[in-house]
């Protein structure tokens, strides 16, 4: 017969066994009244929309071209790709790679993890604690946020040089920041977690 994982109090040390809690639920000790764990204030249908809200801005965020100057008559855009095709070519190699990491593949790959993990049937399998392992360890290197604080100082720069007409996709990544961050609060490992079987 299954028994629920123990948990031990981080006050009071007292071991316990961890309880199903509804959404939005806090469990707390039963000796101190110590919070111990809480589940995600939205459910699951909640989060999956904001996962593909988000995919669809990302992908669209990075078809499109982010910035388009305009100076002396002529016109240059370029999509986030593309600006880290010419960091490689004008040999800012790491810099080049930081971009792509942290702008494109974590957030690619945390995007399509979430939506795996949350419509899969297969959360038995081990893949699902891999997938999980791997999207808490990257979140920290998504840095959207950092990047659009970038790309509005260089626009602010620029605009005393140039014209900048602003593209789709820095209007798609702004708004993928409050996505992000309501991501960051409905994301809950511990509902997942405790979603898969433990291992007898
Ligand atoms: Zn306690």
């Amino acid at each position: 017969m299954p028994t629920s994982p123990l948990i031990a109090c981080h006050d009071c040390d007292l071991v316990q066994q961890e309880v199903p809690l509804p959404v939005g639920g806090v469990a707390t000790c039963v000796r101190c009244g110590a919070p111990l764990y809480r589940s995600s204030r939205f459910g699951k249908s909640y989060t999956l929309a904001l996962c593909f809200t988000a995919a669809i801005l990302f992908v669209i965020a990075n078809l499109y071209p982010i910035i388009g100057i305009e100076s002396q008559g002529n016109r240059h855009q370029s999509t986030l790709f593309g600006a880290v095709q010419t960091l490689w070519q004008d040999d800012m190699a790491l810099m080049a790679g930081l971009v792509f990491v942290t702008i494109l593949l974590v957030p690619a790959v945390e995007l399509a993890l979430l939506i795996w993990l949350h419509l899969t049937k297969h959360l038995t399998s081990g893949l699902a604690p891999i997938a999980l392992r791997l999207i808490v360890a990257m979140q920290p290197w998504r840095m959207v946020e950092v990047f659009m604080l970038g790309l509005l100082v260089s626009v602010v720069k620029l605009s005393h040089l140039a014209h900048i007409v602003p593209g789709i996709a820095l209007w798609c990544f702004a708004a993928l920041l409050p996505l992000f961050a309501l991501l960051n609060t409905a994301f809950n490992p511990r509902d997942l977690w405790a979603a898969m079987p433990l291992k007898q």
